[in-house]
Protein backbone atom coordinates (compact mmCIF):
# COMPACT_ATOMS: atom_id res chain seq x y z
CA UNK A 1 0.00 0.00 0.00
CA UNK A 2 1.12 3.38 -1.00
CA UNK A 3 2.48 5.60 2.04
CA UNK A 4 -0.21 7.77 1.60
CA UNK A 5 -3.12 5.22 2.51
CA UNK A 6 -1.06 3.89 5.17
CA UNK A 7 -3.26 3.84 8.21
CA UNK A 8 -0.42 2.16 11.01
CA UNK A 9 -0.84 3.83 14.16
CA UNK A 10 -3.90 5.24 13.83
CA UNK A 11 -6.97 5.05 15.57
CA UNK A 12 -10.60 5.01 14.46
CA UNK A 13 -14.04 4.82 16.11
CA UNK A 14 -16.76 3.46 13.58
CA UNK A 15 -20.02 4.10 14.81
CA UNK A 16 -22.57 1.47 13.70
CA UNK A 17 -19.30 -0.66 12.88
CA UNK A 18 -20.96 -3.65 14.06
CA UNK A 19 -22.78 -4.66 10.43
CA UNK A 20 -23.38 -3.27 6.98
CA UNK A 21 -21.32 -0.37 5.26
CA UNK A 22 -19.94 0.41 8.51
CA UNK A 23 -18.42 -2.63 9.27
CA UNK A 24 -17.50 -2.55 5.49
CA UNK A 25 -15.54 0.65 6.36
CA UNK A 26 -14.21 -0.70 9.77
CA UNK A 27 -12.40 -3.62 7.76
CA UNK A 28 -11.35 -1.26 5.05
CA UNK A 29 -9.21 1.04 7.86
CA UNK A 30 -8.61 -2.43 9.53
CA UNK A 31 -6.70 -3.80 6.69
CA UNK A 32 -5.08 -0.36 6.40
CA UNK A 33 -3.67 -0.98 10.06
CA UNK A 34 -5.78 1.06 11.99
CA UNK A 35 -6.73 0.07 15.11
CA UNK A 36 -10.44 0.15 15.23
CA UNK A 37 -13.66 0.61 17.90
CA UNK A 38 -16.67 -0.31 16.63
CA UNK A 39 -19.83 1.45 18.42
CA UNK A 40 -23.37 0.13 18.58
CA UNK A 41 -26.02 -0.98 20.63
CA UNK A 42 -26.52 -4.99 20.12
CA UNK A 43 -23.45 -6.33 22.08
CA UNK A 44 -23.95 -9.83 19.94
CA UNK A 45 -23.26 -7.92 16.87
CA UNK A 46 -20.26 -5.93 18.46
CA UNK A 47 -18.76 -8.97 19.69
CA UNK A 48 -18.56 -10.89 16.14
CA UNK A 49 -17.48 -7.97 14.16
CA UNK A 50 -14.54 -7.20 16.84
CA UNK A 51 -13.69 -11.09 16.12
CA UNK A 52 -13.86 -10.28 12.15
CA UNK A 53 -11.53 -7.36 12.40
CA UNK A 54 -8.99 -9.00 14.90
CA UNK A 55 -9.16 -12.23 12.27
CA UNK A 56 -7.79 -9.62 10.13
CA UNK A 57 -4.49 -9.34 12.27
CA UNK A 58 -5.98 -5.89 13.52
CA UNK A 59 -6.55 -4.34 16.69
CA UNK A 60 -9.88 -3.90 17.34
CA UNK A 61 -12.17 -3.38 20.19
CA UNK A 62 -16.23 -2.63 20.83
CA UNK A 63 -18.53 0.16 22.64
CA UNK A 64 -21.62 -0.59 23.45
CA UNK A 65 -22.96 2.77 23.01
CA UNK A 66 -26.77 4.06 21.92
CA UNK A 67 -25.52 7.50 20.19
CA UNK A 68 -28.35 9.20 20.44
CA UNK A 69 -27.59 9.96 24.17
CA UNK A 70 -25.06 12.64 24.50
CA UNK A 71 -23.50 11.13 27.33
CA UNK A 72 -22.62 7.69 25.49
CA UNK A 73 -20.97 9.81 22.60
CA UNK A 74 -18.49 11.35 24.99
CA UNK A 75 -18.01 8.02 26.53
CA UNK A 76 -17.09 6.24 23.15
CA UNK A 77 -14.37 8.63 22.64
CA UNK A 78 -13.11 8.29 26.46
CA UNK A 79 -13.19 4.33 25.67
CA UNK A 80 -10.98 5.29 21.81
CA UNK A 81 -8.14 6.89 24.09
CA UNK A 82 -8.54 4.55 27.14
CA UNK A 83 -7.86 1.17 24.98
CA UNK A 84 -5.70 2.80 21.91
CA UNK A 85 -4.23 5.83 23.77
CA UNK A 86 -5.74 8.69 20.81
CA UNK A 87 -8.23 9.05 18.19
CA UNK A 88 -7.27 10.17 14.76
CA UNK A 89 -11.10 9.18 12.81
CA UNK A 90 -14.26 9.34 13.39
CA UNK A 91 -16.94 7.62 10.84
CA UNK A 92 -20.97 8.75 11.81
CA UNK A 93 -22.06 6.20 9.98
CA UNK A 94 -24.79 5.11 12.42
CA UNK A 95 -28.18 5.15 11.18
CA UNK A 96 -31.86 4.31 10.96
CA UNK A 97 -34.98 4.59 8.69
CA UNK A 98 -38.89 4.61 9.65
CA UNK A 99 -40.82 4.54 5.87
CA UNK A 100 -44.05 5.92 5.50
CA UNK A 101 -45.94 8.96 4.39
CA UNK A 102 -45.08 12.35 5.54
CA UNK A 103 -48.74 12.88 7.24
CA UNK A 104 -48.01 9.29 8.71
CA UNK A 105 -44.88 10.49 11.28
CA UNK A 106 -45.07 10.82 14.83
CA UNK A 107 -43.51 13.37 16.51
CA UNK A 108 -40.93 10.60 18.28
CA UNK A 109 -40.30 8.69 14.79
CA UNK A 110 -39.35 12.26 13.56
CA UNK A 111 -36.71 13.20 16.12
CA UNK A 112 -35.46 9.10 16.58
CA UNK A 113 -34.51 9.23 12.96
CA UNK A 114 -33.04 12.95 13.04
CA UNK A 115 -31.43 12.14 16.62
CA UNK A 116 -29.84 8.94 15.33
CA UNK A 117 -28.60 10.04 11.62
CA UNK A 118 -27.73 13.71 11.85
CA UNK A 119 -27.45 14.89 15.87
CA UNK A 120 -25.33 12.04 16.51
CA UNK A 121 -23.02 12.96 14.22
CA UNK A 122 -22.85 16.39 15.34
CA UNK A 123 -22.51 15.09 18.81
CA UNK A 124 -19.47 12.80 18.08
CA UNK A 125 -17.73 14.85 16.35
CA UNK A 126 -17.87 17.50 19.12
CA UNK A 127 -16.53 14.74 21.66
CA UNK A 128 -14.03 14.10 18.90
CA UNK A 129 -12.27 17.38 18.30
CA UNK A 130 -10.81 18.00 21.76
CA UNK A 131 -8.78 14.39 21.08
CA UNK A 132 -7.86 15.31 17.53
CA UNK A 133 -6.53 18.50 18.47
CA UNK A 134 -4.11 16.87 20.17
CA UNK A 135 -3.52 14.05 18.11
CA UNK A 136 -2.83 17.76 15.57
CA UNK A 137 -5.23 16.92 13.35
CA UNK A 138 -8.18 14.00 12.24
CA UNK A 139 -10.62 12.92 9.36
CA UNK A 140 -14.29 12.98 10.47
CA UNK A 141 -16.52 10.71 7.92
CA UNK A 142 -19.81 11.07 7.95
CA UNK A 143 -22.47 9.10 5.95
CA UNK A 144 -24.98 10.39 3.95
CA UNK A 145 -27.45 8.74 1.30
CA UNK A 146 -28.57 9.31 -2.12
CA UNK A 147 -31.25 10.96 -0.35
CA UNK A 148 -28.99 13.42 0.70
CA UNK A 149 -29.87 14.58 -3.15
CA UNK A 150 -33.18 13.34 -4.22
CA UNK A 151 -36.35 13.36 -2.21
CA UNK A 152 -38.52 10.23 -2.18
CA UNK A 153 -42.30 10.14 -0.58
CA UNK A 154 -41.63 7.81 1.75
CA UNK A 155 -38.42 9.19 3.68
CA UNK A 156 -39.28 12.48 5.10
CA UNK A 157 -37.32 12.92 8.50
CA UNK A 158 -34.24 10.31 6.82
CA UNK A 159 -33.97 12.62 3.66
CA UNK A 160 -33.71 15.65 5.97
CA UNK A 161 -31.77 14.51 8.25
CA UNK A 162 -28.89 12.89 5.36
CA UNK A 163 -29.36 16.52 3.46
CA UNK A 164 -28.75 18.26 6.61
CA UNK A 165 -25.49 15.58 6.95
CA UNK A 166 -24.23 17.18 4.08
CA UNK A 167 -24.32 20.58 5.49
CA UNK A 168 -23.00 19.80 8.78
CA UNK A 169 -20.14 18.40 6.74
CA UNK A 170 -19.39 21.63 4.84
CA UNK A 171 -19.74 23.19 8.60
CA UNK A 172 -17.37 21.49 10.46
CA UNK A 173 -14.65 21.20 7.66
CA UNK A 174 -15.07 25.07 7.11
CA UNK A 175 -14.40 25.63 11.00
CA UNK A 176 -11.91 22.95 11.79
CA UNK A 177 -9.62 23.25 8.50
CA UNK A 178 -7.29 25.39 10.58
CA UNK A 179 -6.78 22.55 13.10
CA UNK A 180 -6.06 20.17 10.02
CA UNK A 181 -9.21 18.28 10.61
CA UNK A 182 -10.59 17.25 7.75
CA UNK A 183 -14.45 16.36 6.89
CA UNK A 184 -16.08 14.25 4.47
CA UNK A 185 -19.31 12.63 3.75
CA UNK A 186 -19.86 9.46 1.46
CA UNK A 187 -23.32 9.39 -0.24
CA UNK A 188 -23.91 5.64 -0.80
CA UNK A 189 -26.30 4.05 -3.67
CA UNK A 190 -28.62 1.32 -2.97
CA UNK A 191 -26.64 -1.36 -1.03
CA UNK A 192 -26.99 -5.05 0.81
CA UNK A 193 -27.45 -4.41 4.11
CA UNK A 194 -30.41 -5.11 7.18
CA UNK A 195 -31.58 -1.68 6.29
CA UNK A 196 -32.55 -2.44 2.52
CA UNK A 197 -33.58 -5.49 3.01
CA UNK A 198 -36.49 -4.73 5.28
CA UNK A 199 -36.64 -1.51 2.57
CA UNK A 200 -37.33 -3.86 -0.29
CA UNK A 201 -39.92 -5.49 1.95
CA UNK A 202 -41.30 -2.62 2.64
CA UNK A 203 -41.32 -0.95 -0.62
CA UNK A 204 -42.70 -2.94 -3.44
CA UNK A 205 -40.77 -2.90 -6.94
CA UNK A 206 -37.34 -1.11 -5.27
CA UNK A 207 -35.34 -4.14 -6.04
CA UNK A 208 -36.20 -3.85 -9.64
CA UNK A 209 -36.22 -0.26 -9.86
CA UNK A 210 -32.29 0.26 -8.38
CA UNK A 211 -31.14 -2.65 -10.70
CA UNK A 212 -32.48 -0.92 -13.73
CA UNK A 213 -31.68 2.57 -12.73
CA UNK A 214 -27.67 2.12 -11.35
CA UNK A 215 -25.38 2.03 -14.55
CA UNK A 216 -23.31 -1.03 -12.64
CA UNK A 217 -26.13 -3.19 -12.83
CA UNK A 218 -25.91 -4.34 -9.39
CA UNK A 219 -26.82 -3.53 -5.39
CA UNK A 220 -23.57 -2.57 -3.97
CA UNK A 221 -21.88 -4.39 -1.07
CA UNK A 222 -20.30 -3.36 2.10
CA UNK A 223 -17.14 -4.11 0.70
CA UNK A 224 -17.39 -1.53 -1.57
CA UNK A 225 -17.05 0.90 1.06
CA UNK A 226 -13.02 0.12 2.53
CA UNK A 227 -11.23 1.92 -0.40
CA UNK A 228 -13.46 5.26 0.31
CA UNK A 229 -12.80 4.61 3.98
CA UNK A 230 -9.09 4.53 3.80
CA UNK A 231 -8.76 7.09 1.17
CA UNK A 232 -10.85 9.65 3.16
CA UNK A 233 -8.74 8.76 6.88
CA UNK A 234 -5.45 8.84 5.11
CA UNK A 235 -3.49 11.32 4.55
CA UNK A 236 -3.63 10.92 0.64
CA UNK A 237 -6.62 13.33 1.12
CA UNK A 238 -5.55 15.96 2.88
CA UNK A 239 -6.27 18.90 1.02
CA UNK A 240 -10.01 17.12 0.37
CA UNK A 241 -12.54 18.57 2.83
CA UNK A 242 -16.10 19.68 2.76
CA UNK A 243 -17.10 17.17 0.40
CA UNK A 244 -20.00 14.74 -0.43
CA UNK A 245 -18.43 11.60 -2.78
CA UNK A 246 -21.49 9.46 -3.81
CA UNK A 247 -20.09 5.69 -3.50
CA UNK A 248 -23.46 4.47 -6.13
CA UNK A 249 -22.32 2.48 -9.05
CA UNK A 250 -23.31 5.81 -11.10
CA UNK A 251 -27.04 6.02 -9.75
CA UNK A 252 -26.93 9.64 -9.40
CA UNK A 253 -25.61 10.29 -12.79
CA UNK A 254 -27.96 8.39 -14.74
CA UNK A 255 -31.38 10.33 -15.14
P1 LIG B 1 -27.47 -1.40 9.00
O1 LIG B 1 -28.86 -1.45 9.53
O2 LIG B 1 -26.85 -2.66 8.50
O3 LIG B 1 -26.49 -0.74 10.04
C1 LIG B 1 -26.87 0.32 10.86
C2 LIG B 1 -25.87 0.41 11.98
O4 LIG B 1 -26.18 1.51 12.82
C3 LIG B 1 -25.86 -0.83 12.84
O5 LIG B 1 -24.52 -1.18 13.09
C4 LIG B 1 -26.54 -0.37 14.13
O6 LIG B 1 -26.03 -1.12 15.23
C5 LIG B 1 -26.15 1.09 14.17
N1 LIG B 1 -27.05 1.93 14.94
C6 LIG B 1 -28.35 2.25 14.68
N2 LIG B 1 -28.85 3.04 15.64
C7 LIG B 1 -27.85 3.25 16.53
C8 LIG B 1 -27.75 3.98 17.73
N3 LIG B 1 -28.77 4.67 18.23
N4 LIG B 1 -26.56 3.97 18.39
C9 LIG B 1 -25.51 3.26 17.90
N5 LIG B 1 -25.54 2.57 16.76
C10 LIG B 1 -26.70 2.55 16.09
O7 LIG B 1 -27.55 -0.31 7.84
P2 LIG B 1 -26.52 0.19 6.73
O8 LIG B 1 -25.20 -0.43 6.89
O9 LIG B 1 -27.23 0.09 5.46
O10 LIG B 1 -26.46 1.74 7.12
C11 LIG B 1 -25.28 2.39 7.56
C12 LIG B 1 -25.38 3.85 7.19
O11 LIG B 1 -25.43 3.97 5.77
C13 LIG B 1 -26.64 4.55 7.73
O12 LIG B 1 -26.31 5.86 8.10
C14 LIG B 1 -27.55 4.56 6.51
O13 LIG B 1 -28.49 5.58 6.57
C15 LIG B 1 -26.54 4.76 5.41
N6 LIG B 1 -27.00 4.39 4.08
C16 LIG B 1 -27.30 3.10 3.76
C17 LIG B 1 -27.71 2.80 2.46
C18 LIG B 1 -28.00 1.41 2.02
O14 LIG B 1 -28.41 1.24 0.86
N7 LIG B 1 -27.84 0.39 2.85
C19 LIG B 1 -27.85 3.83 1.44
C20 LIG B 1 -27.52 5.15 1.91
C21 LIG B 1 -27.11 5.41 3.17
P3 LIG B 1 -26.93 -1.56 16.50
O15 LIG B 1 -28.24 -2.03 15.96
O16 LIG B 1 -26.12 -2.60 17.17
O17 LIG B 1 -27.05 -0.32 17.33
Amino acid sequence: MGKGFDLSGRVAIVTGGNGGIGLGMATGLAQAGAAVLVAGRNAAKNAAAVKALQALGAQAAAAEADVTVQAQCGALIETALGKFGRLDILVNNAGINIRKQPQEYTLEEWKSVLDTNLTSAFLCSQAAYPAMLKAGGGKIINIGSMLSIFGAAFTGPYGASKGGIVQLTKSLACAWAKDNIQVNAVLPGWIDTELTRQARKDVPGLHERVLARTPAGRWGDPADFGGVAVFLAASASDFLTGTAIPVDGGYSSQV
